[in-house]
């Protein structure tokens, strides 16, 4: 219970009353149309229980006040995506969250938000928009975009994948440190579905 300052005819209590908010970053949560449906959660859990993610890493993994689908989507807006922007990628959209949570947030086009300000800042209200950019992702991908929309161009690097498939080395690093390198297929999708007999032509 707050009171006012003490009054003119009142004997005792404080000259000067200071509120102070500490809403850790929920007002600019509050100010965005769509991710304000954040602010909404009763914290039951029902999301963290039903998130596939969740109940393989356990809690402690997210290293997070909120772990789960709700963590994933508020800590990145009350942290910055910056440092916690990777949250919202521990997700394989599955929608569980989404259908159980009893207040209805709609946790999973929230996480794609989330993904996606984290690369981009165009009409962005979440601190760190763009800072996971990586010039040489955005690179990788335009490169990809190009060939597959070149077919002799796609169609000619896969069929050169399939013959140097032998010299791909089986340890790429940290990333084979828990589980097998991946190998081009020994045919193409072309060549398979063409020794089958179906015209893909
Ligand atoms: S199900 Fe909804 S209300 Fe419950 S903790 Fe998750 S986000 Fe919050």
């Amino acid at each position: 219970m707050i009171s006012s300052p003490r009054q003119a005819d009142e004997k005792d209590g404080p000259k000067e009353v200071h509120l102070v908010l500490l809403d850790n970053g929920r007002s600019r949560i509050y100010s965005d149309p769509e991710l304000l449906a954040t602010l909404r959660c009763i914290r039951c859990g029902a999301c963290i229980n039903h998130c596939p993610v969740y109940v393989r890493i356990g809690g402690h993994a997210y290293g997070t006040v909120y772990p789960g689908p709700i963590g994933k989507v508020l800590e990145p807006q009350k942290e910055g995506l910056a440092s916690h922007g990777e949250l919202a990628q521990a997700s394989s959209l599955c929608g569980a969250c989404g259908e159980v949570c009893p207040v209805r947030i709609p946790l999973p086009s929230l996480i794609n938000r989330l993904r996606y300000e984290s690369v981009r800042q165009d009409s962005s209200t979440t601190q760190g928009a763009g800072s996971r950019r990586k010039w040489q992702e955005a690179y990788a991908w335009k490169a990809w975009s190009w060939a597959a929309s070149h077919p002799r161009f796609y169609n000619s690097g896969a069929q050169m994948a399939t013959r140097v498939r032998k010299i791909v080395p089986n340890k790429l690093g940290a990333w084979t440190s828990v589980r097998s390198a991946p190998k081009p297929a020994a045919r193409t999708l072309h060549q398979h579905v063409a020794a089958m007999g179906v015209d893909n032509e």
